[in-house]
């Protein structure tokens, strides 16, 4: 087991690091890049030991993975046991029972007590596209709409729906059609501020939809509550009801993406659980399996009954394996309350950083909830010029630093800290204070 504790034996990188770093980029292609180029070696909750024998503090979680902790004991012991058993058969083919357990469950978890259905597939994107195709089928209409900032995945259909160019669309189009885009409600950045926000999103944007789309030819809106790769963007209150509500009234799907904010991040199962959204369809990837690749599209049982048979699946999805790791993982999350968890780091961190802005003018907003928390940096809190080149040299002081840390925004300008829930207050402190240190040696 791996002591929680930071060491730095080693420059960050260290030199088999730089080694196999070097490896790879004979081997891999460029494309695939790497953040933090430190080679891990064994990881345990908040501690990731890389090759050269350093120890990092992981404000990451392999990008709100690893929720349940890496390497957790009773993940690890479910997936061994059903290794032993078998790997795969392809549920198409013959079933077996943990991919039914884990729908009996997402049924469970996820929002509204009404009679649901789920799919399984293998990753976040794959969701997201057969959310889309079972909202298409079931409304027999054509038009998606997404939002600014979205992101929904690599896929070609995805690809459509996120909303940033680079570095996920540039050259790779053309690019799936009538998918459409919004403005998103974001507090910080709408005109004339936050209370404008509140006042006029919801209006602004289902006027939009109704002039540039249409109620009649729009099948679904997709949103992610709190949006992740886009910079944390925590709609004002009331917004997701009314929209999730304006969409019931005029036949349109609501699919919430809750890739990123699902399972315990954002201090409840579901980020729609705070407001009690409950949408039609909810896709889900990321949090659910302790690290092993599963995603879901859990929904009303009419829109996923409604598929003719054989009109979903794929060979791996909802693998044996994964299914195992997630059952393990939702009890894990319910017997130990990751939710409350997750509110609790939540708080700490927000109480720092929010400190941190009284003496630092660059951090121009703390936002989001639970452990799903960010800092956006800004040259200039009077015109809130996005700070891209501060948010990039911290992220390399901290890295430097033993701390693993992420950016994220489409200006590339929000401090985005994604701790592993089982991380231990004193980890989480040491991290912060590593982050305060980077902060200011890079201002
Ligand atoms: C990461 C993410 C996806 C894509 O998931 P992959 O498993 O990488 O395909 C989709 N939606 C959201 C909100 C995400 O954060």
């Amino acid at each position: 087991m791996i002591e929680q504790k930071r060491i730095l034996s080693t420059p960050i990188p260290g030199p088999r690091s730089v080694e196999l770093q070097q490896r790879k980029t004979a081997a891999v292609g460029a494309g695939v890049s790497t953040g933090l180029p430190v080679y891990v070696e064994q990881a345990r909750d908040g501690i990731l030991r890389d090759v050269d024998g350093n120890q990092l503090i992981d404000f990451g979680s392999g990008i709100a993975v690893t929720n349940v902790g890496n390497g957790n004991p009773a993940v690890v012991k479910a997936v061994q046991q059903q290794v032993e058993r078998f790997t795969h058969t392809c549920f198409m083919v013959t079933p077996y029972e943990g991919y039914v357990a884990v729908c009996e469950r997402l049924a469970e978890l996820t929002p509204g007590d009404h009679e649901k259905r789920s799919a399984l597939f293998n990753s976040g994107a794959e969701a997201v596209e057969n959310a889309v195709k079972i909202a298409r089928h079931a409304t027999g209409k054509d038009g998606i709409v997404a939002f600014d900032h979205a992101y929904h995945g690599r896929t070609n259909l995805t690809m459509a729906m996120t909303a940033k160019n680079m570095p996920y669309k540039h050259r790779f189009g053309p690019f799936a059609g009538e998918l459409y885009r919004v403005p998103m409600a974001y507090p910080y950045r709408w005109p004339g501020g936050p209370e404008h926000c509140e006042k006029e999103a919801f209006s602004y944007i289902t006027d939009q939809i109704h002039a540039q789309v249409g109620e009649e030819s729009t099948a679904a809106v997709i949103i992610e509550p709190i949006q992740g790769e886009g910079g944390f963007i925590v709609p004002p209150k009331g917004f997701l009801p009314r929209l999730a509500d304006w969409c019931r009234e005029h036949d349109i799907l609501f699919i919430a993406d809750e890739v990123q904010s699902g399972f315990c991040r954002s201090g409840d199962w579901f980020a729609c659980d705070d407001e009690g959204v409950v949408p039609d369809l909810i896709t889900t990837a990321k949090g659910i399996a302790g690290g092993m690749p599963l995603a879901a599209v859990t929904g009303r049982a009419e829109l996923l009954d409604g598929v003719h048979p054989g009109g979903l699946g794929g060979t791996y999805g909802g693998n044996p394996v994964a299914c195992a790791a997630a059952l393990a993982s939702m009890d894990f999350m319910a017997e130990h309350d990751l939710a409350g968890r997750a509110r609790a780091i939540g708080e700490r961190l927000t109480g720092r950083l929010t400190s941190m802005a009284e003496r630092f003018p660059q951090i121009g907003e703390v936002r989001g909830r639970g452990a799903m928390i960010a800092a956006e940096l800004v040259t200039d809190r009077e015109t809130k010029e996005p700070a891209a080149a501060l948010a990039g040299a911290v992220n390399k002081a901290c890295h430097e630093r033993g701390l693993v840390t992420l950016t994220c925004g489409t200006l590339g300008n929000v401090f985005r800290f994604l701790p592993p829930l089982t991380i231990t207050d004193e980890l989480l402190d040491e991290g912060l204070d590593v982050f305060e240190e980077a902060f200011a040696a890079s201002v």
